[in-house]
Formats: C-alpha cells, sequence, structure tokens
C-alpha cells in the first residue's frame, strides 16, 4: 500500500491476481486492502490535510504539473499496463487511457493556479475552502482516467486523498502512485489502498474520517454508497450508469452519423459510460441505417479488444440472450467466441428495439448497440427520455441550431451535436440515476470546495 508517503505491507495477507484478458494469463498481484489499511491511510490523510489546505494554490497547481510531467515521461508504460489488465488495444491505450488523464492533470494544474477561492458578495468576503479528506472509489473501464479525474480536482483544491481502484485494473493504480511519489507530493496528500470494494471499498465509505466520497461505478453500488454517505451526512459525488441516445434526426448526413455512432459504442469495446448505445432513427431511413449499422460494426470484428473479464464477458452475452428472447432482431454479432483466448464479443447490432425491452432500458456495458424507430419529433424526444439514467447523448441534424433545440429537451448531462468534440474541461456528469455532481473543469473542482462566508 502506498500510505503516508512510503509504500508498506498491506495489514493482511491475503491478495488479488490481475488477468490479461487478452490471454486469460495472471499478470500480476496486489494486496487486498483490510479496514486496518483503509484506517491508516485516512489518518495519514487527516494529519496531511492542514499543511496541504494551507499550502498556496499555485504551489498545489506547481505540484499538479510535476504530477503531469511524470504521467507523461512514463506514458509509453502507462499505456501497456492498461493494455495488459483491461485488454485496451495499444493505439487507443496511448491515445485515450495514457493521453486523457495527462490533459486533466494539466489542465487542474492551472485551474489550481488561477481558480478564484476568494469571491466578495455585498459585505461579505466568501472562501472556498478544501472539504477535507476525500475517499476516491474508482471502476476499472478508463482505469487511470477515473483515478485523475477525482485525484487532481481535489488535490487542487486542498483536499487530501485515500483511493481505493477497481480490483480488475490496480496495477496502473500503482503506476499513479509512483508517479505522485516522483513528482514530489507531500506524505499523506495521496494514499492508496487496493481491494475488494466490500471490503476496502467499504471500510473507506464508512470511515469517520473521511468527509467526503467521490464514487464511479454501477448505479446498484452508487445507490448504496449514497445512502451511506447521506446517514453520516457526508458529501457524496456519484459518477454512475448510463444508456445514451444518439438521435438522428431527418436531414443529418446519415452516413457520418451512423458510422461515428457505432465507432462511439465500439471503442473501448463498449465498456464507456457515456456511450451513446440507443439509436434513434426516423422510420423512413431506418432500414437504411441499420444496414449501415451492420457493415459499420462488422469492419470492428478483428479491432476490438476483449472486455475486462469472464464476468463481464457472460454479463454482456446474458444481455444479447434477452435482446433475442424478448424479440429484437440480430443484425449481427452474437454470442459466439470471435475469438480465443481472451474475453472476446462480436461487435454486436439489435434493430426493431422497443423501449419496453431490457436492452433498451439497462446498461449492457459491451460492444451492443441497439437501433430504434420514431415516428416524429416529439416522439423521438420521448424515446431518448425514457431510461432511468442521463449521462450523455448525441443528436445529428442539417443545421445546429435544430440539433440545440431537440437537445435542450433531453433529460441528460451531456450532448455532442453533430459530432461535436470532448472537451476536457465540460462538467460530466449525469441527471437521473446517472448520478449527482460532476467531474471535470472548473466543475469538477468545486465538487471539492466548501464556502466560508465573513461578514465584514
Ligand atoms: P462497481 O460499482 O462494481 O465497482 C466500482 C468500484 O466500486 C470498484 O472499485 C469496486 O471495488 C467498488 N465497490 C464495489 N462494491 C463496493 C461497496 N459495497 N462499497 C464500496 N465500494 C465498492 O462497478 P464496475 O463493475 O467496476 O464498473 C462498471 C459500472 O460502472 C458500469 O455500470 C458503468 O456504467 C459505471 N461507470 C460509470 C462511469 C461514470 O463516469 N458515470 C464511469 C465508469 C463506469
Amino acid at each position: 500500500m502506498y500510505i503516508d508517503g512510503a509504500w508498506r505491507p498491506a495489514a493482511g495477507a491475503e491478495t488479488i491476481a490481475v488477468l490479461d484478458p487478452g490471454t486469460e494469463q495472471e499478470i500480476g498481484r496486489v494486496p487486498a486492502g483490510t479496514a486496518d489499511d483503509i484506517d491508516a491511510a485516512v489518518r495519514a490523510a487527516r494529519a496531511a490535510l492542514p499543511g496541504w489546505a494551507a499550502t498556496a494554490p499555485a504551489e498545489r497547481g506547481a505540484r499538479l504539473a510535476a504530477l503531469r510531467d511524470v504521467l507523461v515521461a512514463r506514458k509509453g508504460e502507462i499505456a501497456a499496463t492498461v493494455t495488459a489488465e483491461l485488454g485496451a488495444p495499444p493505439a487507443f491505450a496511448q491515445k485515450v487511457h495514457a493521453a486523457l488523464p495527462i490533459t486533466v492533470a494539466g489542465s487542474y494544474a492551472e485551474l489550481a493556479a488561477t481558480h478564484a477561492f476568494e469571491e466578495q458578495l455585498g459585505n461579505s468576503r466568501v472562501h472556498h475552502e478544501p472539504v477535507g479528506v476525500v475517499g476516491a472509489i474508482t471502476p476499472w473501464n478508463y482505469p487511470l482516467h477515473q483515478i485523475v479525474a477525482k485525484v487532481a480536482p481535489a488535490l487542487a483544491a486542498g483536499c487530501t486523498v485515500v483511493l481505493k481502484p477497481a480490483e480488475n485494473t490496480p496495477l496502473v493504480a500503482r503506476l499513479f502512485a509512483a508517479a505522485v511519489h516522483e513528482a514530489g507530493l507531500p506524505a499523506g496528500v495521496f494514499n492508496l489502498v487496493t481491494g475488494l470494494g466490500t471490503v476496502a471499498g467499504q471500510a473507506l465509505v464508512e470511515h469517520p474520517g473521511v468527509d467526503m466520497v467521490s464514487f464511479t461505478g454501477s448505479t446498484a453500488v452508487g445507490r448504496a454508497i449514497g445512502a451511506a454517505a447521506g446517514a453520516a451526512v457526508k458529501r457524496v459525488a456519484l459518477e454512475l450508469g448510463g444508456k445514451s441516445a444518439n438521435v438522428i434526426l431527418p436531414g443529418a448526413d446519415l452516413a457520418r452519423a451512423v458510422n461515428v455512432g457505432v465507432a462511439n459504442v465500439m471503442s473501448n469495446s463498449g465498456q464507456t459510460c457515456n456511450a451513446w448505445t440507443r439509436m434513434l432513427v426516423h422510420t423512413a431511413q431506418y432500414d437504411e441505417a441499420v444496414e449501415l449499422a451492420r457493415a459499420a460494426a462488422d469492419k470492428y470484428a478483428d479491432r476490438i479488444g476483449p472486455v475486462v473479464s469472464a464476468e463481464q464477458r457472460a454479463r454482456v452475452w446474458s444481455y444479447i440472450d434477452k435482446g433475442i428472447a424478448e424479440g429484437a432482431r440480430l443484425v449481427t454479432g452474437g454470442t459466439e467466441a470471435s475469438r480465443t483466448p481472451g474475453y472476446y464479443v462480436r461487435p454486436t447490432v439489435f434493430a426493431d428495439v422497443t423501449e419496453e425491452m431490457t436492452i433498451a432500458q439497462e446498461e449492457i456495458f459491451g460492444p451492443v448497440l441497439v437501433l430504434m424507430r420514431y415516428t416524429d419529433e416529439a416522439d423521438a424526444l420521448r424515446i431518448a427520455n425514457s431510461t432511468a439514467y442521463g449521462l450523455s447523448g448525441a443528436v445529428w441534424a442539417a443545421d445546429e441550431a435544430a440539433a440545440v433545440a431537440f437537445a435542450r429537451g433531453m433529460e441528460t448531462g451531456q450532448v455532442d451535436i453533430n459530432g461535436g468534440r470532448f472537451n476536457p474541461l465540460a462538467p460530466f456528469g449525469g441527471y437521473k440515476q446517472s448520478g449527482v455532481g460532476r467531474e471535470l473543469g472548473p466543475h469538477g473542482l468545486s465538487e471539492y470546495l466548501q464556502t466560508k462566508s465573513l461578514q465584514l
């Protein structure tokens, strides 16, 4: 465990095996942390809090810039680690898994130095102060990005952190701890405890020395964490699942919208919380869109990596079986293994999917796209808003104004208009059951701040 600025043995003897999902071979083991490890880490974070909170924001920014530089120097190692433990194809691991955390760390180096931590409101001076000790719990699908999207703003705000990363991808988390060490952050400001969610994760959530829990993962676990944090009156941020709609309005460039939409779903083998997993097409263009989607998906057959684990593949396959059983039309893909060894899932497209079907409502978290038909814009909006989730989405139209007007009606935290690019400064987070709070950019920084008003 990395606690109080040093690597130290875990309190218990249990370990967790890490597998390469492309070979099914064990590639490493990490200690399975217990409540004792969490306690030691939280104590270290509490002890470091006053000093780090009092450090000038520009100096905190300088430390984050040093951390970004170490991540840049270790970019190849980061990408190779994510390829090994998540199965991400090497080019994607470089371009996204390694590059995005560098961008986000850099953005918080700058925000720490430039953010207004003080404001004047009438006769009040309002100080934006750190929330305190943050317990961060992250999933495996973008393993380093999700760590940096919590740790960088927390440190920029003056908080100290205990991180419990996902059990499937702890190796890149260890690499991150080594980078923090190399960047010279003061001891105790960042601490890492690897372990099981139900043991180390739960101990972190319940620890009275933790002021805020920031969680990314499934809605089921998020709900339990939110309840525990609520009972203890702790601040909580939840980034949960999604079932985002890609709405193609008549007049849009259909081929482009379908191709970009399929690429979006197949990326990271479909293990992306903000993936546009429901494609909504006008009934007049529906058959053409299904054909385009089939052709586009088939091009990914040899290109996508495996999903993270045997359990995840079984889960994705069970959704595919359910789709067929509930009457959806399997256009391509299915539950035959495309390759062995490795937890590969064939790029899968379903047509004739209707709102009440399980595959139209639940997050599959695999390379599975469903195509739904609508009759007019009102119908499209009703379908787009018909799930419990609201994380992301896309709208394609002949002109931007029409797409924007439609997007304003969507119950979701982000919408990409006619292929608008991902923006690492834009607030990211969910409406409805996709979560509570926002990550990235200045809004992500605010999550880790609380206000104190002095009336002068
Ligand atoms: P998960 O909820 O099982 O695990 C996420 C993390 O929580 C892991 O570190 C795990 O060890 C920990 N955990 C599990 N049980 C816990 C408990 N009882 N107490 C404390 N911690 C616990 O999810 P997963 O399988 O790792 O990830 C897939 C899910 O996460 C998908 O549903 C996906 O949509 C969602 N997700 C959302 C976002 C987002 O930004 N909104 C990002 C990535 C993933």
